[in-house]
């Protein structure tokens, strides 16, 4: 019988020769998105096509963080493409000029740039870094996270890790979540609950000798499903690190670039950390990443090690990356996620009075999370039905996602370019699949 949802009979039969193709040649568990894979074939600002010609509302991807294929960025890229591509051990203007205009947008310890491809390897570095830098090897990090798939940033994750344990020089401490805090813990002492964890794992690794050498957090906790954390959290973190000697490196892969309505994550925050990471909305789709770090850093690390990225920050990814920097200043980026992101958390809050299964909305500017529960009081997790929402918003052409411990909260983080219009969109539409995943049966 055919499902109306996977079209017709030939469409599935097709859609099945390419599912088992990609099982050949990728492997059987290479990831995939939504129960019916999508096929696209374009993309073009907030807007994504798949192969039949349909239109998408990309309200996931913060990759192409300036809208798909902008046609400055794809112009810079195409003119430094067609004139030199070389790596960065020799002289070229267009890697300077970006590195400073990076650093121009940050504070001024954060001075000089390692160029890497992948947010992995700008974690990676970083890490290594700060343990030349502080000769000790511990590192905290959240119990709930991902910083990348490199085997010594893979011992810090659990999420998407197959849950393997972490590390031996690892150790983790509980996310910040005012929302879904551990019960036995008093809602208002919260903060010296969560630091006292903190307090412990720096005893524990030095009681260990290993001292502590970094805290790597992400300052929205975007993999944690960004969470609320209780005012004061942040900055008691980086007191606790910096008192034993530890480095603060905040990985602004996801919340870099206008995300938050602020250009870092750090200023969201209102902490500046020693280290930045950085990675994909920096090329809006083109592999460039990096770590900012203070200059003294910088030069004692590369002192000690022949550090060299063959492809990281040569000139055609500093001419892709410059021209992103651009446009979100031309465009006034920043501003836009701020405001739309206000917009839309507002818009959710109505539909969080509306609908019970809605238990708590966050998060800032265009990353916002909406947690879905059985039940407003007990918060039970509402996992099956957040698949559910996430596939026939899928159904409806709008693309969300979904995150978390308990993978039950929405994920809402389009490209900043994202108006209130496409805002508009996104929340009369998931107005009714609530309704229907409401009518449809018991929540789950
Ligand atoms: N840090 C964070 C916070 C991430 O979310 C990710 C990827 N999801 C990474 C690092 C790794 O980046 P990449 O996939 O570019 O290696």
């Amino acid at each position: 019988m055919m499902d109306p949802q996977k079209g017709s009979n030939s469409e599935q039969a097709a859609l099945a020769d390419f599912l088992s193709r990609r099982e050949r040649l990728l492997g059987k568990n290479a990831p995939l998105f939504y129960d019916t894979p999508l096929h696209l074939v374009r993309g073009e600002g907030v807007y994504l096509y798949d192969a039949e010609g349909n239109q998408y509302l990309d309200v996931y991807n913060n990759v192409p963080n300036v809208g798909h294929c902008h046609p400055k960025v794809v112009a810079a890229l195409t003119r430094q493409a067609s004139t030199l591509n070389i790596h960065t051990r020799y002289l070229h203007h267009a890697i300077l000029d970006y590195a400073e205009s990076l650093t121009n947008t940050m504070c001024s310890s954060l001075s000089s740039v390692m160029f890497t491809c992948t947010g992995s390897e700008a974690n990676d570095l970083a890490l290594r870094i700060a343990r030349q830098a502080t000769g000790s090897l511990g590192v905290i990090c959240t119990d709930e996270t991902y910083h990348g798939n490199t085997a010594a940033v893979d011992q810090l994750a659990t999420l998407f890790n197959g849950g393997k344990p972490r590390g031996p020089h690892v150790k983790s401490v509980p996310f910040p979540d005012t929302y879904r805090p551990p019960m036995e813990w008093d809602a208002n002492d919260l903060c010296d609950r969560y630091l006292a964890s903190l307090d412990r794992a720096i005893a524990e690794l030095e009681e260990e000798g290993l001292g502590v050498a970094a805290v790597l957090l992400c300052p929205i906790f975007a993999n944690e499903g960004v969470p609320t954390a209780p005012p004061g959290y942040l900055q008691g973190v980086v007191d606790r690190v910096r008192a034993r000697g530890g480095l603060v490196i905040f990985d602004e892969v996801q919340s870099g670039f206008g995300r938050t309505g602020n250009m870092w994550g750090y200023e969201y925050a209102r902490v500046i950390p020693d280290i930045v990471t950085l990675g994909k909305p920096m090329g809006n789709g083109h592999p460039v990443a990096g770590v900012v770090a203070p200059t003294d850093l910088v030069d004692a690390f590369r002192g000690d090690v022949m550090y060299f990225n063959t492809f990281g920050g040569n000139p055609v990814s500093c001419a892709v990356a410059q021209a992103v920097l651009d446009v979100i200043q031309e465009e006034q980026l920043v501003k836009n996620a701020a405001e739309v992101g206000a917009y839309l958390r507002s818009g959710l809050r109505v539909l969080q009075q509306r609908h019970d299964i809605v238990g708590d909305v966050r998060g800032p500017g265009l990353f916002i999370g909406a947690e879905l529960v059985c039940d407003k009081s007990t918060k039970r997790p509402a996992t099956e039905t957040a698949r559910l929402v996430v596939n026939k918003m899928k159904d409806r052409r709008i693309l969300i996602s979904k995150i978390g411990r308990f993978d039950n909260i929405l994920k809402i983080r389009p490209p900043v370019i994202f108006s209130k219009s496409n805002a508009d969109q996104l929340l009369e539409t998931l107005d009714e699949v609530l309704v229907e995943v409401h009518r449809d049966g018991v929540l789950k």
